[in-house]
């Protein structure tokens, strides 16, 4: 049942795997470790935690085994802190103060650097009509 909100809006969660919406009471949860997910904006869940949303348990657990493949990279985790950290008091700060902000360490702070340069998306050229890269 979806139950209106103190605004009078109704409480929905959004399935995970099929994005169907779920009343926010009939909704299947749980957590697992994910070095992509920073508390900032899991609420309140621990740097590292992801809340997972399904709409059923077949669904929940497809969630729960896939991320349980997939591996917890610390440096990833850093990264996504110093992001955070630059968002909410950057976007300018030495590294002192980024380690200030950010409760990681100058070690983990070089990591996390080094980490979201490899990682990083970097913006493709677009292509011309014939298909072919700008850029190539
Ligand atoms: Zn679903």
């Amino acid at each position: 049942m979806i139950r209106p909100d103190p605004d009078g809006r109704d409480v929905v969660e959004l399935c995970d795997v099929c994005g169907l919406l779920v009343a926010e009471d009939e909704a299947y949860l749980s957590v697992v470790a994910d070095s992509s997910a920073t508390a900032t904006e899991g609420g309140e869940l621990m740097d590292g935690e992801r809340l997972l949303t399904a709409c059923s348990w077949e669904h929940l657990e497809y969630l729960v085994l896939a991320y349980e493949q997939r591996p917890f990279v610390w440096e990833e985790l850093w990264a996504a802190k110093m992001l955070d950290a630059l968002r909410q008091y950057g976007p300018r700060l030495t590294t002192v103060q980024l380690a200030a902000a950010s409760g990681l360490t100058p070690a983990q702070l070089d990591h996390a650097r080094t980490w979201h340069t490899h990682h990083r998306l970097l913006p493709t050229a677009p292509e011309q009509e014939d298909g072919q890269n700008r850029a190539s």
